[in-house]
């Protein structure tokens, strides 16, 4: 192996810039060259390419988002956009590629090793959705920012007596918002792998303010059929019968804003410097990530045909707490 390109793909994440760092810097060490591809899969077909040295990653692991961009790409989706970034790699002697991202870029990954070119992925999404890896980079330092948010929030509700519903991100899965919810100490968390009933949900409300609670924080994954905008809906139209209005907050992308925490910044650089030892092994088509502590490669077709099952047991546990 002589030259690789890493890209960032979906969602960005804090830790994504100390993944490519690690990349660049171990890739290196290996006596390799390194090209940063601008724009995840979008720049691989436009051939946005450009060498990195070890200064060009230098302070960066301080900061969240991505320093080669990212994008979502229809036309990856389609064997000919794949050929066409393959070509493009090939022209330039690239001999391996790194894929920082989650479930999609992941899938996207697996189809160019389905195509021979060798591909290692590193598990990056604040979304925690990704099979293969325990906790994905980004996943630390979004929820820590959604922590500080729900702890403003208590202490605004406390004051006035008032119900908050704060929606957190994760597009379908559950783990942002039941983990925000356990370490925020929400009195009744809301997410896509459990069902929620509404009225239920005012009741529980309604008699933690009846054990004297001065406040109710209610935390909502964005994919659940009762999201915050469907919550503050009901809640409206039957205010008069419930008893009381939502206050909403959605966090949105704020959540993924931050500078990465020391978590994001280390699973980071283990996951990136495991990327380029993986390539160097010639063990491609798969995706590094971490499990029971331990950096470990799983084949790419294992992560994208398996689902990666949340904890609901978390959730039983949060009921109890709650009170
Ligand atoms: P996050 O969950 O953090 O947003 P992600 O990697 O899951 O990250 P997606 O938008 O799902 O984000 O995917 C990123 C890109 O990966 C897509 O824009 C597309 O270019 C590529 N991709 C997704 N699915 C496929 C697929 N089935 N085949 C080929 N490429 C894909």
């Amino acid at each position: 192996m002589k030259r690789i390109g890493v890209l960032t793909s979906g969602g960005d994440a804090p830790g994504m810039n100390a993944a490519i760092r690690a990349v660049v810097r171990t890739g290196l060490e290996k006596g390799w060259q390194v090209y940063g591809i601008q724009q995840g899969y979008a720049g691989l077909g436009d051939d946005l390419m450009i060498d990195l040295t070890a200064r060009d990653v230098g302070g960066i692991i301080q900061r969240g988002g991505t320093m080669l961009g990212s994008a979502r790409c229809a036309a990856f989706r389609t064997e000919e956009g794949r050929k066409q970034a393959i070509t493009n790699l090939v022209k330039r002697d690239i001999d391996g590629l790194v894929v920082i991202g989650g479930n999609g870029s992941q899938t996207g990954a697996y189809e160019v090793s389905k195509l021979g070119f060798p591909v290692v992925g590193i598990a990056s999404t604040i979304d925690n959705d990704l099979y293969g890896s325990e906790i994905t980079i980004g996943v630390d330092t979004a929820l820590n920012i959604a922590l500080e948010a729900i702890d403003r929030l208590k202490t605004t509700a406390s004051s006035h007596h008032r119900a908050f519903l704060v929606e957190v991100m994760g597009r379908d899965c559950g783990y942002l918002a039941l983990i925000a919810g356990i370490t925020g100490g929400a009195e009744a968390i809301v997410i896509p792998e459990i069902e929620t009933d509404p009225e239920q949900l005012a009741v529980e409300l309604r008699s933690a303010y009846n054990r004297g609670k001065a406040h109710a924080i209610i935390v909502v994954a964005e994919g659940a059929r009762y999201n915050a905008g469907r919550l503050t809906d009901y809640f409206k139209t039957h205010s008069q019968r419930l008893g009381f209005e939502l206050r909403t907050t959605q966090l949105g992308h704020v959540q993924r804003g931050g500078a990465p925490g020391a978590f994001d910044r280390l699973l980071a650089t283990r996951l990136g410097a495991a990327a380029t030892e993986q390539l160097s092994k010639g063990n491609t088509g798969v995706l590094v990530g971490l499990q029971k502590g331990f950096i470990i490669a799983t084949p790419l077709e294992e992560v994208v045909t398996s689902k990666k099952l949340l904890d609901t047991s978390l959730f039983d546990l949060a009921r109890v707490l709650g009170k």
